[in-house]
């Protein structure tokens, strides 16, 4: 009984938000930034009053928070950066109910450190709602609105199945697309036989991942069930790759903007082009090196404030991406600004002897668990030839399990393979703050 009234609570959550979403991505831009503009006050408003970090801020600055009005006056409120979160992420972290009992996911990959970004249950859901703008486009290639079939290629425990298993334990949707996970540690072979076997109408990926795979199965000429549309998120695909794939296999490529600390920040549309903001869900704005925020059409790193998350709360959050807005408008008619392809998501691929290769979030997926290990990254010299570094919470502690790991990294990476592990304080980042896991300096015939 609990159980289905939790349902029905979850479905007029998502059916509240349901209705506008079609119409909001085509709204007069006064009307878009007045919904934006009060999503902001109501947030700002919330968080000076339950998330430490604001509360104390307002206090100590003397501003009152009913003077945040616009996200003009957000340039009031200071910078936050990853560091500053990571010193304390509880700070951030609404001690409303709503932010008790709100649920954690753990950042992956790209930095190399864990960090926990909480959501709260009713952002999740409206979350569904919002995905319909999205969805509109991909219906709209598919030809068909219910009913239509979901693979993903990710692993066991990803922000996707957890949030889908969220969505269950929820909703009652009598008509939820199929889906099905299939792990990206497979082989290529068993995942062209998964393809092959579910058919689905829709595939999504990492774009590092899908590029490598389908460059791959173009030189293999294997049989495989194409579907009828490719959606990338997470790391990128190269513009070369995406061309690659919509002229040689004639499947539209299209890509979504999320990050761990805000699930709606972009979308690209039938043009395939550009990011179409989510502008009312999440503020973006570009700031240069200083935090000022430059002009349309200059490059900069993307600040997000997430008008819709009461669990971590994170305004003016720099979120270490490159990228630019462009002030011209998109064809399709949507209204919601452009914001170019992120420059250096672009991840490392890891490719074995045998032709097969290993998405960083493979290797990560083995680091997860290892409490042990606070950073690590792990560098390909040559093919059978790997560099391994190591940021521990004590050496001590690690010379027992280095061995444990080792073996799990050679089930990975090949049993013959030589991997060489060294401690260190601390890693450098690279490329303008962004800090790979995995770098490869070798490189396929193919990929
Ligand atoms: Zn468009």
């Amino acid at each position: 009984m609990i159980e289905l009234l939790n349902k029905l609570y979850g479905n007029a959550i998502v059916f509240s938000n349901l209705r506008a979403q079609h119409r909001i991505p085509y709204f007069s831009e006064k009307k878009l930034h007045e919904l934006r503009d009060r999503r902001l006050r109501r947030i700002v408003q919330y968080a000076a009053k339950t998330v430490p970090y604001y509360r104390d801020f307002f206090q100590r600055e003397g501003i009152n928070s009913g003077q945040i009005k616009t996200v003009a006056d957000l340039d009031r409120l200071p910078l936050v950066d990853k560091q500053e979160l990571r010193k304390d992420p509880s700070r951030f972290l609404s001690n409303s109910a709503l932010g008790k009992n709100s649920i954690a996911f753990l950042t992956s990959g790209s930095t190399g450190l864990p960090l926990n970004i909480h959501h709260d249950s009713n952002s999740l859901l409206a979350n569904i709602a919002f995905g319909e703008r999205q969805r509109e486009v991909i219906t709209g290639i598919c030809g068909r609105k219910i009913g239509y079939r979901e693979a993903l290629i990710s692993y066991n425990g990803c922000v996707s199945t957890k949030v889908w298993d969220f969505y269950e334990k929820k909703t009652y949707i009598p008509v939820r697309p199929q889906r099905l996970l299939i792990p990206i540690s497979k082989t290529i072979e068993a995942v062209v036989q998964e393809l092959n076997r579910f058919r689905p109408n829709v595939l999504i990926g990492y774009g590092s991942y899908l590029e490598a795979f389908f460059k791959t199965i173009y030189s293999m000429e294997v049989n495989i069930q194409l579907p009828q549309v490719l959606l990338y998120g997470g790391d990128a695909m190269t513009n070369a790759g995406r061309d690659f794939i919509e002229e040689k296999f004639g499947v539209p490529v299209l890509s979504t903007y999320q990050a761990m600390e805000c699930f709606k920040i972009g979308f690209f549309c039938e043009n395939r082009e550009n990011f179409h903001l989510h502008e009312d869900l999440c503020h973006v704005k570009i700031v240069n090196a200083d935090g000022e925020e430059v002009a349309d059409d200059e490059k900069g790193e993307v600040v997000i404030s997430n008008l819709v998350n009461r669990g971590t709360v994170l305004l003016n959050y720099r979120l270490g991406d490159i990228a630019s807005i462009s002030n011209r408008k998109c064809s399709c008619g949507r209204t919601l600004s452009l914001l170019s392809e992120i420059e250096g998501r672009v991840e490392d691929i890891i490719i074995l002897p045998d032709g097969q290769f290993v998405h960083p979030r493979v290797v990560w997926s083995i680091f997860k668990h290892k409490n042990e290990v606070l950073q690590y990254q792990l560098i390909q010299h040559e093919l059978m030839l790997f560099e391994l570094k190591l940021v521990t919470s004590g050496q001590e502690t690690v010379n027992g399990f280095l061995n444990e790991l080792l073996t799990d990294l050679r089930e990975v990476l090949g049993e013959s393979s030589t991997i060489e592990a060294e401690f260190y304080n601390e890693l450098p980042r690279q490329n303008r703050g962004k800090f790979r896991s995995v770098m490869s300096y070798c490189k396929s015939n193919v990929i």
